[in-house]
């Protein structure tokens, strides 16, 4: 099944020109490991930059954004499995690299935690304060729990599926959402759903009431 739900121009430029906080660059990386399209579109996209800075350096202007969007491109690790490779490759490597790295190993090595009612989570760490990341385990038929956040998200799914009103995403598919959007992401039957979620941060407050109180409140 081919992946239909891509990264957006906007993560991909931000994320080609190295903007990106880390959490962000984590699931478009990874995304990118699995998705042949979105690498030929980081490709032109590469192409087109280059014949623009030719451009600007004839009129003798530089700009650094060119070497960080070499170097954050030359990272892109290619996991295009070749016919004659096939068997070489574990049956059990559901996570794509960058995200194994991150957490350590696939999907067999996770120490999963509860997050009640059936789901189950693991929080990545990364140095971004930005981002909140995390891969979660829904269960068949059930909905993604603690569904209320602002701001950005970004779902990448990596087992099973889920539907999001007529959307379906499965392998490999990106869903990219904000706050503005009310949404009910919910396993398919059949198989659990895995998935690798970042959303933004959530506010941090100065007053030890509200820090208190967020939590409950879960704001
Ligand atoms: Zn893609």
């Amino acid at each position: 099944m081919s992946i239909k739900h891509h990264i957006s121009d906007d993560f991909l430029i931000d994320y080609a020109s190295g903007s990106l906080a880390e959490g962000w660059s984590l699931a478009v990386a990874s995304h990118l490991a699995l998705c042949p399209e979105c690498r030929r579109r980081l490709a032109i996209m590469e192409g087109a930059a280059g014949a623009l800075l030719d451009k600007a350096e004839q009129n003798g202007s530089e700009d650094q954004a060119w070497s960080r969007f070499k170097a954050r491109t030359a990272d892109i690790r290619v996991e295009e499995v070749k016919p004659g490779q096939a068997a070489s490759r574990p049956a059990t490597a559901v996570l794509p690299e960058p995200l194994r790295s991150y957490v350590g190993g696939d999907l067999a090595d996770l120490k999963w935690r509860a997050l009640g009612r059936g789901a189950y989570q693991i929080l990545i760490d990364t140095k971004d304060k930005e981002t909140q990341v995390r891969l979660l385990r829904i269960p068949a038929g059930k909905p993604v729990p603690e569904h209320t956040h602002e701001g950005r998200e970004l779902t990448l799914v990596l087992a099973g599926s889920f539907r999001d009103g007529d959307d379906l995403f499965a392998r490999g598919d990106l869903e990219e959402a904000d706050g503005d959007l009310l949404h009910t992401p919910t396993a398919t039957e059949g198989e659990d759903c895995i998935c690798l979620a970042v959303t933004e941060a959530p506010l941090k407050f100065s007053s030890w009431i509200v820090r208190l109180v967020q939590p409950i409140l879960k704001i």
